[in-house]
């Protein structure tokens, strides 16, 4: 494969490493006493390392795979799971930990299927959000970013499993 096309940065290293300091913060005042982060393969996985990285205390987590976009940046709407937790909720504070909300389908079908599992509390922490494109109102608890109906990379990001690498956020050019 060639070079990758280059990037235009739209919220740079330092400002997501501070956001998600804030929102550790946030998660921990909420949870003192332990939790339970559940994090959606793979584009929430460094969002997840990093978020992890500014709580003290107790804190375990877990993975899920969820089929979303395959190859491009169009959705289907249709939402599979590819890979299954290891561990039950049961009574436990479960966060869930996703990279971005866009129509909503995802969390929406996440947040249904956790919670039939019986956690103590669900609530959902997600990096990013695009409101202009939400199909259904899903409830996030934390969200890092609002941006506009750019379609991004980096941070775990892919578009055609490329950019995840990147530490910042941005959008492909042409
Ligand atoms: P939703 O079900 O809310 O429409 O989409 C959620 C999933 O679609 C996200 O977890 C992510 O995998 C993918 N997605 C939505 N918007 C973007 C985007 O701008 N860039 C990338 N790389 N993936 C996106």
């Amino acid at each position: 494969m060639g070079d990758p096309r280059p990037v235009e940065t739209l919220l740079a290293a330092d400002r997501i490493e501070a956001r998600v300091a804030e929102m550790a913060a946030e998660i921990r005042r909420d949870f003192p006493d332990g939790l339970h982060l559940v994090a959606v393969l793979k584009g929430a996985f460094m969002f997840l390392s990093d978020l992890v990285r500014h709580m003290d205390g107790p804190v375990s987590l877990d993975f899920m795979a969820l089929s979303s976009y395959a190859k491009g940046t169009t959705t289907s709407g249709e939402v599979r799971l590819l890979k299954d937790l290891d561990t039950t909720l049961d009574g436990k504070n479960v966060v869930i930990v996703e990279d971005i909300v866009d129509t909503g389908l995802t969390l929406t079908y996440l947040q249904d299927i956790l919670r039939a599992r019986g956690p103590k509390t669900l609530r959902t922490a997600c990096l990013l959000s695009k409101p202009s494109r939400r199909l259904v109102d899903v409830k996030v608890e934390y969200i890092g970013f609002t941006i506009d109906d750019h379609f991004v990379v980096g941070y775990g990001l892919d578009y055609a499993e490329q950019y995840r690498n990147l530490p910042y956020i941005g959008v492909v050019g042409s």
